[in-house]
């Protein structure tokens, strides 16, 4: 199989790993509007869209992993690329500005540690040999042992390995030859490879280039991936374990991905099948509002300093459907409010719905010389058809938070209305690949 039948089958089969934050791209028609197969779009941290190569090494895979088309019971098109290929690849797309970055996967062809072994392979050859400068993603395999873990952060900017079910007895369930404690254990790697190197430049004060030297370690950090509907796991647990995640592992990002049935795949003409599986569960749909909300209770985690606990209480499995995570907290805790707007604290205007973290600071900055009134908070960036039910100006309400039902009733539309298109576009059309 030559290189140009190869790319579309691996890009395939990787594209919608959402583990770097790909939405995958649609490949538009028209002038100029064309991009080369297995090219995605990913946003970074501060919000940039960057375009990346997101291909696997190999589709061939020894597991059998229920929610995924490249399970080894699956009907597809198998191949792989060789090193030299994938190296080559990756240089040309960037020699054309096709793209800032490769995220590289794999099925499990092999024994992990020769899995592993032949992903750092591109990286290493694309460091040292060709001269590439940019960004690259690797996926870690479980199971690989710990040196290999090590060599791959020296060459990868990220490094990821997926959870991919949120217990052991689920994993157990659809993915019975993956084990829950090996890929905590990956983890669990990770954080002591990147806390080693972070001592090892502060002693030495060698920061910047990657090298085994320089002891530099996949500087934007670890991410993983979790399926959501596949299995009865309530949003409780969800949120509990990225919690947990991010405090244990210091993740950079939980992706969240609503599951897909895997039959779907083999609908829309793509040739090949894959066996019924009845432990998997029959959606009308993927559940693309409990991910968005996820993604939201996420937020809070990260940038709100809100607990788990505080998000989803003992009695509350999962979150409001209606309105977005701070909101309902919110309107559990009205006690709480108003919140003077020229007097709190910093942490406390973070808890006002409508007020996010931007906004917050620029009320922390702008009260130092003149007092806030609410035309001068939205100018600031509040949202005011939330905000203005719990907090106050200089004393004065806008409207007074009095019946929750109510406010519920009002923001619920809200909360609708800001579930981006977009977001479903891109989830939508992911079919149930996880790599
Ligand atoms: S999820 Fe990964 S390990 Fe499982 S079948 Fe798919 S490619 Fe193989």
């Amino acid at each position: 199989m030559d290189l140009g039948e190869k790319l579309p089958i691996l890009a395939g089969s990787a594209k919608y790993d959402a583990s770097c934050a790909s939405s995958g791209s649609g490949r538009r028609k028209g002038f100029g509007a064309n991009l080369p197969e297995g090219v995605c779009h990913s946003w970074t941290e501060d919000g940039r869209c960057v375009s990346l190569l997101k291909v696997l090494y190999s589709n061939v895979c020894r597991y059998d992993c229920a929610y995924c088309v490249n399970r080894a019971s699956a009907d597809i098109v198998r191949t792989a690329f060789t090193v030299q290929e994938l190296v080559e690849l990756t240089c040309e797309f960037y020699r054309r500005n096709y793209i800032e970055g490769l995220f590289l996967s794999s099925g499990i062809f092999s024994d992990p540690d020769i899995v592993m072994e032949r992903l750092i392979k591109v990286a290493r050859t694309l460091r040292t040999e060709a001269g590439y400068g940019g960004y690259i993603h690797l996926k870690i395999i479980p199971g690989s042992g710990q040196k290999l873990v090590r060599e791959a952060g020296i060459w990868a900017d990220r490094l990821s390995v997926n959870i991919e079910l949120p217990t052991d007895r689920s994993l157990k369930s659809l993915a019975p030859q993956k084990s829950g404690g090996e890929i905590l254990g990956a983890m669990n790697d990770f954080s002591h490879f990147a806390d080693e190197a972070e001592k090892t430049r502060a002693k030495s004060g060698l920061y910047g280039r990657r090298s085994p030297a320089t002891a530099d370690f996949a500087p934007a950090g670890q991410s993983t991936q979790l399926i959501v509907g596949a299995t009865e796991e309530d949003d409780r647990q969800i949120v509990n374990l990225s919690s947990s995640l991010y405090r244990k592992f210091s993740l950079k990002r939980v992706y969240y991905s609503a599951f897909v049935h895997p039959k779907s795949h083999f609908t829309s003409g793509s040739g090949g099948s894959i066996p019924g599986d009845s432990r998997l569960p029959e959606l009308p749909s993927p559940p693309l509002l409990r991910e968005h909300r996820l993604y939201q209770a996420d937020w809070l985690l990260r940038f709100y300093r809100f607990g788990a606990e505080e998000i989803l209480g003992e009695d509350q499995p999962f979150l409001d459907r209606h309105v977005d995570p701070k909101t309902a907290w919110a309107l559990r805790h009205l006690d709480f409010f108003p919140v003077e707007i020229n007097r709190a604290d910093y942490e406390t205007l973070l808890r006002v719905p409508g007020i996010g973290a931007k906004t917050a600071r620029r009320i922390v900055e702008t009260r130092r010389s003149r007092s806030i009134g609410f035309d001068g908070l939205r100018r600031i960036g509040a949202v005011l058809k939330r905000a203005k039910f719990f907090a106050t100006c200089a004393g004065r309400f806008l409207e007074r938070a009095d019946d929750p039902h109510r406010i519920r009733r009002l923001l619920s539309d809200d909360a609708m209305d800001s579930l981006q298109p977009e977001l479903f576009d891109s989830v939508a059309e992911r079919p149930p690949s996880y790599g």
